[in-house]
């Protein structure tokens, strides 16, 4: 069957009609403060340096930087604009942070 399905409730969406491509990037936040840590420096950054090495790079680039496409219907998208970040289902669980929200 030709056409679309909206990812949210799986929709048909027939070529012609009205649909929604919600993108998002999600990128790290970096506010311009870098927590020099105390004592020997160059000891900080080869141990720094050693365990970025043994990560994986597609971690690694996932901690930066994420972009991910979604196709949806009308009443799918409605119902994102409303509450983008599932705040109806309440907020997600703490993480290690002191503040859940920056705004
Ligand atoms: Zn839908």
């Amino acid at each position: 069957m030709p056409g679309e399905y909206c990812l949210k409730c799986g929709k048909r969406l027939p070529e012609g009609s009205l649909k929604y491509v919600v993108d998002i990037r999600v990128y790290a936040d970096f506010d311009g403060v870098l927590d020099f840590p105390r004592g020997d420096i160059e000891e900080e950054v080869h141990r720094l340096m050693g365990e970025i090495e043994r990560m994986d790079p597609h971690e690694l680039e996932k901690d930066v930087y994420q972009e991910m496409a979604f196709l949806l219907c009308k009443g799918c998208r409605d119902r994102f604009m409303e509450d983008p970040l599932s705040r109806g289902e309440g907020p997600y669980p703490a993480g290690e942070g002191s503040s859940q929200f920056i705004h």
